[in-house]
């Protein structure tokens, strides 16, 4: 593994090893410098320390580091704050059922009126789920739509990356949810 690159990200192996005392000195060396550069990484391995404390880390070897930092808002949210160690994911590939998906906000946007997903055929309801850059829920709604307003007070910071996802209710009691995506709200345009 590069040893003298500060510009690369660290991967979600490292990440994880980093916070399992797995690495050797010259590693853990690397981490740390990059980690006190890098506010993207640092944020992974905050992320990645409050899942290892709950005891699901060993799903962080096998996900790449963006998709890591969103299983881990994917799982904190919805868990609360409970210190179990049981499983918390269902094994995939159990359901035929596709999950709705994200379509806007994603990315860079310079607005955010409202949040849209693709239907879930049978879907009946959704429920909408805003996390800020720490995982923490910012807002969550349920709707029968595909698509829901936010709301104007919604406090969104600008230039820090945010996530979202969204479930589909398909039957009584089964959700099926989305990935996680990002966007960053940029400086909103001047007002006319
Ligand atoms: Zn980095």
């Amino acid at each position: 593994m590069p040893g003298e690159k500060i510009e690369a990200h660290l991967t979600a192996m490292e990440v994880a090893a980093y916070v399992d005392n797995g690495l050797e000195a010259a590693a853990r060396a690397r981490v740390r410098s990059h980690v006190a550069e890098c506010d993207e990484c640092r944020g992974e391995v905050i992320a990645v320390a409050r899942l290892a404390r709950t005891g699901r880390r060993r799903w962080m070897a096998l996900v790449p580091l963006a998709a890591a930092a969103a299983l881990v808002l994917y799982i904190a949210p919805w868990q609360g704050p409970s210190d179990s160690t049981a499983p918390v994911l269902r094994e995939p590939g159990v359901t035929t059922i596709v999950a709705p998906t994200p379509i806007a906000p994603h990315g860079a946007v310079t607005a955010l009126p409202s949040l849209t997903w693709s239907r879930v055929p049978l879907a009946d309801r959704y429920k909408v789920t805003l996390f800020d850059a720490d995982g923490s829920v910012l807002w969550e709604t349920q709707t029968a739509d595909t698509t829901a307003v936010v709301p104007p007070s919604l406090r969104i910071v600008v230039g820090v990356p945010h996530y979202w996802k969204v479930a589909a209710r398909t039957e009584p009691g089964r959700w099926v949810a989305s990935d996680l995506t990002s966007f960053t709200l940029s400086r909103a345009p001047p007002q006319r």
